[in-house]
């Protein structure tokens, strides 16, 4: 709890009574060194206890200045003040504050009315975690925990954004495992799905924390690699293809064979006029035509689309 108020008998007083109820006070005197102490510690104040008439800044700015400033979590403002007109209360709860609280207070009053804003700051914790848990669910692929289509498309027009602004190299590789529909045939559908979340993990390894990588359809991938050019790209790609063909893939007591193909897109990302979603379409037929020639030429491989090659 913040606490401010500028007469210090009262502020000690007030002090006492709530830390006696196991909250933790941080006590300012009066509005501007309530909003310095705010403005540092905000994510921890849940609750800013603020009396009316102070100096420097009287506690309707500060209950303004606090509502108005940015700030993860919720802070439950109170105003505990001798300013007892109801054009005051009105005023009061119209800058922002939850609660009015006139003085001379009751301590059982006071308490209570602490305890309902601790209320509301759970409740608005549970939410926020619940929203935050849903947020993920959203943009990540159950199987995989990478991204899903929707997330992986939104995600790759922001970084195109950012090397358009940059004018930087983009690149794009779609990813598909050969074959994968006799590992589901010979040894079912779970095997199958180990296998997806495997190659996953393995190409995952490869990448550096802003790559993004995405689930773009069944048992195919996109992988978006900011600021490499041709060369970066296809070793990239080819780092990809080996650590899946390398090692044998496990399955209960059965060694698999897994290997993929890729086809990789690459370009510099010039003033796109904000043609941004027809160029990730763009990139993504290109990426796909060359997954098509890998395949077509054996598997196992990377081709890389060049522009002269349509
Ligand atoms: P190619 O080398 O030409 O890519 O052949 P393929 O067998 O890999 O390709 P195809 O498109 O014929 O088959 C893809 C298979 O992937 C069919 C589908 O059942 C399987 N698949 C897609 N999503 C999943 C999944 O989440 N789990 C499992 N186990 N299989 C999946
Ligand atoms: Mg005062
Ligand atoms: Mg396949
Ligand atoms: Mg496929």
């Amino acid at each position: 709890i913040l606490l401010a108020e500028d007469i210090e008998v009262t502020r000690k007083l007030v002090k006492k009574i709530l830390e006696n109820k196991g909250y933790e006070v941080v006590e300012a005197g009066d509005g501007q060194e309530a909003w310095e102490i705010f403005q540092k510690e905000k994510e921890k104040i849940n609750i800013a206890l603020v009396d009316w008439m102070m100096p420097r800044l009287n506690g309707l700015q500060l209950c303004k200045k606090i509502k108005a400033s940015k700030s993860q979590g919720y802070t439950y403002a109170i105003f505990l003040t001798g300013k007892v007109d109801i054009d005051n209360v009105v005023e009061g709860l119209e800058a922002g504050a939850d609660d009015y609280v006139t003085k001379p207070f009751n301590k059982k009053e006071l308490i209570s009315r602490i305890d309902v804003g601790r209320r509301f700051i759970q409740l608005h914790q549970k939410l926020r975690e619940a929203n935050h848990k849903l947020h993920i669910l959203s943009v990540t692929d159950g199987l995989t925990r990478i991204l899903n289509r929707r997330a992986l498309l939104e995600r790759l027009e922001e970084e195109l954004h950012r090397a358009s602004r940059e004018n930087a190299f983009f690149c794009l590789i779609m990813l598909d495992i050969d074959h994968f529909k006799r590992v589901n045939d010979v040894y079912g559908h779970q095997a199958g799905d180990k296998v997806l979340v495997e190659v996953v993990n393995r190409v995952k390894s490869e990448l550096r924390p802003y790559d993004i990588i995405g689930r773009y359809g069944g048992e195919e991938f996109l992988v978006g690699i900011f600021g490499a050019d041709k060369e970066m790209g296809s070793n990239k790609a080819e780092d990809f293809r080996k650590c899946i063909d390398e090692k044998e893939f496990k399955y209960s007591d059965k060694k698999l064979k897994i290997t993929i193909s890729l086809g990789m897109a690459c370009q510099k990302i010039g003033d796109t006029r904000n043609k941004i979603p027809q160029l990730l379409d763009d990139l993504t037929k290109k990426a796909d035509d060359a997954l098509y020639r890998a395949k077509e030429t054996g598997r196992n491989k990377v081709i890389c689309f060049y522009d002269s090659d349509k």
